[in-house]
């Protein structure tokens, strides 16, 4: 057998000295450049820099207001029951209002098996429950404080929402107790 040597492939190229030291030139040519001229790097210094979200980011939760600061929400269980993560539990009340048969007394979502897939808000037939708050970290200290209740879901205000927040959305009511803005 005849063993055909590549060309090149002697001396110093065969030990890859030339190739280590052209890697280690170039590592310390970026190492020098980001040094002295760190705005020109691409990384977002977070968490006191934060990138821009994409309109269709599924944020956290909020439950949507009527004009009266009543949720939206008529305990229908649409949402609990897509949910694939099984992590809404919702209790439901007789509503005040005669033109509304049921209000949601408790509304809890439970953060640490959500899995943000949107089914919820893909079910819901009245627009009650958004995912546009613009919170993608969750984290707490305890396990209950990821348990987001109904007086937190409905603490919000339409400004702090994604910019252009645009999921596909149902058909919305136009008129009647349960209209949409
Ligand atoms: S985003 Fe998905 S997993 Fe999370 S609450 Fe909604 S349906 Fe459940
Ligand atoms: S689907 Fe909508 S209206 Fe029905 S319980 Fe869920 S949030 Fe409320």
């Amino acid at each position: 057998m005849k063993v055909v040597q590549r060309p090149g492939n002697k001396g110093p190229f065969k030990t890859y000295v030339v190739a280590v030291l052209k890697g280690l030139w170039l590592t310390m040519g970026h190492v020098v450049s980001n040094l002295f001229h760190p705005e020109k790097l691409p990384t977002v210094f977070f968490p006191e820099e934060k990138k821009a979200l994409p309109p269709a980011t599924r944020g956290r939760h909020r439950l949507m207001k009527r004009e009266d600061g009543s949720p939206r929400c008529t305990a229908c269980m649409l949402c609990a029951t897509a949910c694939p993560a099984e992590c809404i539990h919702i209790l439901a009340e007789e509503s005040p209002n005669p033109d509304i048969e049921k209000l949601p007394a408790k509304f809890d979502i439970d953060m640490l098996r959500c899995v943000y897939c949107g089914f919820c808000v893909d079910a819901c037939p009245l627009d009650a429950i958004r995912m546009d708050i613009p919170e993608v970290t969750v984290a707490g200290y305890t396990r209950d404080s990821l348990v987001y209740h109904k007086e937190f879901l409905m603490d919000h205000d339409n400004k702090d929402v994604v910019p252009d927040y645009n999921p596909p959305r149902p058909v919305l009511w136009t008129h009647g107790p349960h209209a949409n803005p």
